[in-house]
């Protein structure tokens, strides 16, 4: 008996080997330049297999084939006149991936290297975030190869409308309702937000997430996800008997979620010595200035190698992967993808780190994150660690249906609670399905199950 149960698992299990690899080679013969997209469906194929062994109804109804295809990709030109009077082309994108379990949510993001891999990458791993957090929404991602550096504010408001002119048509607060990410802060919403009001003369403001406080944001969405981080972290720490006070830290990038992971950090008595941006990183030893970062960041727009204008003992660096090189006891990567290669990842691990967690959509390459968890550092990923912004995004939307606002006390704590049941329902998964500690496989699968069931639940949607 015992020998025809393994013998029917093992076979379980060469069948689900056989239908990811069948769906894999699919999905880059389609697309074979869509290197991120490629990365992201094999990482999380590989942490679900035991999820589709363990149920044959995933694989009998196709779920596969279906979750990696977009419900929709929309690709649009975006034209709109600089400061000088030229007319300027963009590329605008919104992946709607998912919305088996709620409307499309996920950020927009506004740089050069954005095209349809980058969106598809994201807005993939979005569904499963979005799951994870308990919340009803499904996944989407969006943006721009629109660079805002360096463009004057009217440059920005006139890129934003146009952005939106066409964007307009494909959203609304029960359809698709994005948010900010890279590039995209309470200023582009702003602008992003007048237009479509304007355009559809109604004050629908749960249609984007992200806003400013006096038209409809949310108390602690801007906090969310680097305190977020913060949490996940503390939760990891604490399950493991160790508290973040007295750590080191090294945070990368000096955006919207580094500054606020390293604001939480700071309160929780934990010890922030290095950032970066996009050109080089800084080291304080004594502890990094939150108060000077966010000055030169957030209010004046200028680069992180200022900071050492004001701190003259801090040392200055150009380039962004030696920032990995501090010896730290928690790096949390916080800036864009894959900016954690198998040599950074090596040289963190020589030098004693103990926690890693994404801030970042998939700052860690498959490489690196291997050496990670061979190493048995406390690895959390960013699909658990970064929920937190979307989940106060999903508050916002609830407040503004609601027409209600929470205090900043009522959200910070309900963002605590999510970011504790998230952590324990990783946990809880990756034991269940023999992978205790792993939280990534934890991660996927939690989150893959949610969606799968509905996606069955719904016939063939
Ligand atoms: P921001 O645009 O606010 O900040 C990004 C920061 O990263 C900037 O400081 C930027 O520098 C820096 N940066 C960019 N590329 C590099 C690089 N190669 N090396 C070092 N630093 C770099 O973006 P967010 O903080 O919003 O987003 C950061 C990450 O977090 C992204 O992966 C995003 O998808 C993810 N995320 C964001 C959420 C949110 O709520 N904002 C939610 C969940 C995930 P510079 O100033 O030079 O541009």
């Amino acid at each position: 008996m015992e020998a025809y149960v393994k013998d029917t698992i093992s076979k379980e299990e060469e069948l689900v080997q056989a239908y990811m690899d069948e769906v894999f080679e699919t999905i880059v013969k389609r697309d074979p330049h869509e290197k991120e997209f490629h990365q992201a469906v094999s990482t999380i194929f590989r942490s679900i297999k035991p999820a589709l062994v363990k149920n044959p109804a995933y694989r009998n109804h196709n779920i596969l084939e279906r979750i990696v295809e977009p419900e929709r990709l929309i690709t649009f030109r975006v034209p709109w006149m600089d400061d000088n009077g030229t007319v300027q082309v963009n590329r605008g994108f919104r992946v709607q991936f998912n919305s088996a379990i709620g409307p499309y949510k996920g950020g927009l993001r506004f740089h050069p290297s954005v095209n349809t891999s980058i969106v598809k990458f994201l807005g993939f791993q979005q569904i499963f975030k979005n799951a994870l957090t308990g919340q009803p929404i499904g996944g989407g991602k969006g943006g721009s190869d629109f660079d805002p550096k360096g463009k004057s504010d009217r440059e920005i408001m006139r890129f934003c409308q146009s952005f939106m002119s066409e964007l307009a048509q494909h959203i609304g607060k029960d359809i698709d309702v994005p948010a900010g990410d890279i590039g995209v802060g309470a200023k582009e919403i702003g602008y992003l937000f007048g237009q479509y009001k304007k355009m559809r003369n109604t004050f629908e403001a749960g249609v984007l997430t992200g806003k400013g406080l006096s038209y409809g944001g949310s108390l602690a969405r801007k906090e969310a996800t680097g305190y977020g981080t913060i949490y996940f972290v503390q939760e990891m720490l604490k399950d493991h008997g160790f508290d973040i006070a007295g750590k080191k830290v090294v945070i990368s990038g000096s955006g919207n979620v580094s500054i606020y992971a390293m604001e939480k950090a700071i309160e929780l008595g934990a010890k922030v010595i290095a950032c970066s941006d996009s050109d080089g990183y800084i080291y304080d030893e004594s502890g990094i200035s939150l108060e000077t970062v966010k000055q030169l960041k957030e209010v004046e727009k200028r680069r992180i190698h200022d900071y050492v204008e004001f701190h003259p003992n801090a040392h200055y660096q150009e380039g962004c992967t030696g920032i990995w090189s501090i010896a730290c006891d928690i790096a949390l990567p916080c800036a864009t993808q894959n900016e954690i290669d198998a040599a950074a990842a090596q040289t963190l691990v020589n030098n004693g780190v103990k926690v890693v967690a994404e801030g970042a959509n998939m700052p860690s390459t498959p490489e690196a994150i291997g050496i990670f968890l061979e190493s048995n550092v406390l690895f959390g990923p960013a699909k658990a660690v970064n929920a937190g912004g979307v989940a106060v995004s999903s508050l916002e939307m609830g407040q503004n249906s609601s027409r209600m606002a929470w205090s900043f006390e009522k959200v910070d704590t309900k963002l605590q609670e999510i970011m504790t049941d998230i952590y324990q329902n990783c946990k809880e998964a990756a034991k269940e399905y023999n992978q205790p500690g792993n939280l990534i496989v934890g991660a996927n699968i939690a989150g893959f199950i949610k969606v799968a069931d509905a996606m069955i639940d719904l016939g063939v949607i």
